[in-house]
């Protein structure tokens, strides 16, 4: 890659073939793999993404809403598409597309099936989902029955899988819930599979579950942040590629002295001669005001240099004191090191954030 001359979001297709790889490597080779590309595929490109997940053969995608369905069906997208949080006015263009709902409550599945009646489907595709501990979406466990009722002897919708998400699948410590969890969605499964005498496709694991709970497998696993890089535990990070690798530039260089002040509201103030200098990325680019103040670093010519006073909306400062550079030389923000994950925790949050955070006036470049 040339050194950028501008910010940019640098997106490794080759990291994301091999995350992909070493996830599948640990299911059952009969185990679908659903990928999770909402939110920009984590902030980087749903699109190029998807396609290149479509081309290693991945059996679904999800989104969270309808329009992210709807720019992958754009795109060309052919594999079946969750759209894990729909809202019911969305639903006759989601239908257009055919994109397949989640179905969580008594009220999104009554509307679902009311407006499916105009348009003339057979066999309809959705998701039930059900509430197992993460009380966010969900049907209860003894709504099965009055889902059962809703759609017997209806032709025109076809449940294809039901399942469930995982509290805390990262947090070993929290073990004995996430168990319970399993165990409350084997049971409804089953009740499922008896009642409506077929046998819909059974998904639990996110990417920590597939880590950390393998055996909880069951026909599906939809996967996120691993095949952007990132296990939520150093042993796995270690085998898996961040995809995302943020670059900027040095705009500006400054020498000031002792006393002065840099940046909004004078918050940092320098206590000797310092070196500092500017670059093109603010909390409008994603690089919010909490990795201001020294918290986090970025990296020049491999030295560490902190983020000093109030991060601006266009712009940030950092101290360079010491650091062999000049105006134009790259900057990384996160990437291979310092990995977002490690960006991240300087200002206590979590990769998730920092990179569905990075907004769409970055510019995306590819690494095929
Ligand atoms: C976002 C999401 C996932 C993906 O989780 P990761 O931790 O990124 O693998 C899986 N399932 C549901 C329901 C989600 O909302």
């Amino acid at each position: 890659m040339p050194r950028t001359r501008e910010t940019v979001l640098e997106i490794d297709l080759k990291a994301l073939t091999h995350n992909y790889r070493f996830l599948r490597s640990r299911l059952h080779s009969e185990t679908k793999f659903l990928a999770v590309v909402k939110a920009f595929a984590y902030g980087s490109d749903s699109i190029r993404i998807a396609q290149r997940l479509e081309a290693l053969g991945i059996d679904y995608l999800a989104v969270a809403y309808v329009a992210e369905g709807i720019a992958l069906r754009d795109a060309g997208i052919k594999t079946p598409i969750l759209v894990l949080h729909p809202q019911s006015v969305n639903f006759d263009i989601m239908i257009a597309h055919y994109l397949e709902p989640s179905l969580y409550a008594p009220r999104i599945l009554k509307e679902f099936l009311e407006a499916l009646k105009k348009h003339n489907q057979k066999d309809y595709p959705v998701h039930i989902k059900f509430n197992t501990g993460l009380n966010r979406l969900g049907f209860w466990e003894n709504d099965v029955d009055f889902i059962l009722d809703q759609v017997k002897g209806k032709n025109d919708v076809k449940i294809v899988s039901i399942f469930s998400h995982l509290a805390a699948s990262e947090d070993l410590n929290e073990k004995g819930f996430t168990q319970s969890q399993i165990e409350s969605f084997k049971k409804i499964a089953s009740e499922v599979n008896q009642k409506l005498e077929c046998s819909p496709i059974r998904h639990l694991l996110n990417t920590s579950g597939i880590i950390n709970y393998p055996e909880a497998q069951f026909d599906m696993v939809r996967c996120g942040i691993g095949l952007y890089g990132f296990g939520n535990e150093a042993k796995i990070d270690k085998q898996l590629k961040p995809i995302a690798t943020l670059k900027t530039i040095i705009s500006q260089i400054h020498r000031i002295e002792p006393g002065e002040t840099v940046g909004y509201n004078r918050a940092f103030t320098s206590q000797s001669y310092r070196v500092t200098a500017t670059l093109p990325l603010g909390h409008a680019d994603g690089i919010g005001r909490h990795y201001g103040n020294g918290k986090a670093f970025v990296k020049i010519n491999g030295k560490i240099a902190p983020i000093i006073g109030n991060v601006c909306m266009d712009m940030l400062m950092i101290d360079i004191t010491g650091i062999e550079c000049k105006e134009g030389d790259e900057v990384i923000v996160f990437g291979q090191d310092p990995s977002a994950e490690k960006f991240a925790s300087t200002a206590n949050t979590i990769s998730y954030e920092l990179l569905t955070g990075i907004s769409q006036r970055v510019k995306r470049i590819f690494m095929e």
